[in-house]
């Protein structure tokens, strides 16, 4: 393959917007991709970083939405086990200890599956 904008030179890469095979003279290096330099240096900085904000956000949100779940299945956990263990003495009061509990379970299931479709 030789470059697009000198077809006696032989080409070093592509550019990410054009796909277009650049020379040593003509590759400009963006953020670890090659761009044709002056034409589309800019609108592969401006992908580059869309592409990686876009990453970042993903991977915080999903691990956000996992720290969630686990939180609520745990105190889930405690107040219906708590609320059961209880039962005997409290009556009522333990079935509602029960309900939370239940409740916590339901948000740290949602919160998980939440988190997935982020991935
Ligand atoms: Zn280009
Ligand atoms: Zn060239």
């Amino acid at each position: 393959m030789n470059c697009f904008y000198h077809p006696d030179h032989p080409a070093v890469g592509l550019c990410k917007h054009c796909q277009r095979g650049l020379c040593a003279d003509c590759a400009a290096v963006v953020d670890d991709v090659l761009a044709c330099v002056g034409r589309h240096e800019d609108e592969v900085r401006m992908s580059e970083q869309l592409t990686a904000r876009n990453l970042f956000q993903s991977k915080r949100v999903s691990a956000s939405y996992l720290r969630n779940a686990i939180f609520y299945g745990l105190v889930g956990v405690l107040f219906a086990g708590f609320g059961w263990m209880q039962y005997r003495f409290l009556g009522l009061q333990a079935v509602f200890f029960i309900l939370i509990g239940l409740f916590l379970l339901y948000a740290s299931i949602a919160n998980y599956l939440e988190g997935r479709k982020h991935k």
